[in-house]
């Protein structure tokens, strides 16, 4: 059965914690002012149209959380657009809705603020998926 969460990896120690300060740094530069990088540490950028889920104010990662208004902005904040909306629109032009049925795992708290780069490096997260092959295109769970 596949994993829903990250919890069977160990947890992070004290060392492990210091030591990805730098390359957090070089992630931080690249990606906060591209992605609006919340720093979850588990990314999942690659399937979500490299729109930054975690932007969502109740931090959904596996879709909308039902909220939605017809409109397509945001139940907690009206003024803007649902995180998810922008999302799909995103993924319907690059071609990568197939996608949005993945699975992202329930996010494991451990690993928030540390670096996902290092993180796929040590495996402790999934890579992520940067093409979408033809026959995947309308692929449905
Ligand atoms: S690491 Fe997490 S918070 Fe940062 S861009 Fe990726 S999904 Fe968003």
């Amino acid at each position: 059965m596949r994993d829903i969460a990250t919890v069977n990896k160990p947890p992070l120690g004290a060392n492990e914690r210091r030591l990805p300060r730098l390359v957090r740094f070089f992630e931080d530069i690249v990606k906060v002012p591209l992605f609006r990088c919340q720093r979850c540490g588990e990314c999942i950028l690659s399937s979500t149209a490299f729109i930054c889920s975690q932007n969502c104010p109740k931090r959904m990662r596996n879709g909308p959380c039902g909220g939605t208004r017809d409109d397509g902005s945001c139940e907690v904040y009206p003024d803007r657009a649902c995180v998810w909306y922008k999302i799909y629109v995103r993924s319907r032009l690059l071609n990568r809705v197939s996608l949005l049925y993945r699975f992202n795992r329930i996010h494991n708290w451990n690993l928030e603020g540390t670096s996902s780069w290092l993180n796929v490096l040590r495996k402790r997260i999934e890579s992520p998926i940067w093409f979408v092959r033809d026959d995947q295109r309308d692929m449905r769970p």
